[in-house]
């Protein structure tokens, strides 16, 4: 279901708690995606969300994640750091739970992170990924909203 996307900063300056019960997960993944790609398609050309900015207070982000070809979103839930490196990148970000807003944003260039996908049938899986350049930014970004953190 495509949800709302929620602008009240008073809402999006909670720290969300990790995602646990599969139920739940599975649920607030298909509307976060969902909701991603009906912003992917409009002139916001939404690259990812987090679930709180759709209402839910639960560590989970879409990513869209073009170095990987087959599967150009990503689902990470309860994304974490393991490294930040590379040095830093200055570079204009928005959001859209702050439309019309245009900030630049230092961010690390690299990123090594660890967080769960979802697999067809049993427990989640987890994954060990490095992502660079806008990639990286898009998590970073995403991963501050988890942490009430807005541009
Ligand atoms: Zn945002």
């Amino acid at each position: 279901m495509i949800k709302e996307i929620i602008t009240s900063h008073r809402r999006l300056s909670h720290v969300c708690e990790d995602a646990i019960e599969y139920g739940n997960i599975k649920k607030i993944s298909r509307n976060l995606l969902k909701t991603a790609k009906f912003h992917a398609d409009t002139e916001t050309g939404c690259v990812g969300l987090a679930a709180n900015q759709i209402g839910y207070l639960s560590r989970i982000i879409v990513v869209k994640t073009m170095s990987k070809v087959n599967d150009p979103w990503t689902i990470m839930i309860n994304p974490e750091y393991i490294l930040k490196f590379g040095g830093f990148k200055s570079d204009v970000e928005e959001c859209l739970s702050h439309p019309g807003i245009k900030t630049k944003i230092h961010r690390y260039k690299k990123i090594r992170i660890r967080y769960k996908v979802e697999s067809d049938h049993g427990p989640l899986i987890t994954t060990i990924d490095t992502f660079k350049n806008f990639e990286a930014r898009i998590i970073q970004h995403e991963t501050d909203h988890l942490n009430g953190i807005l541009i």
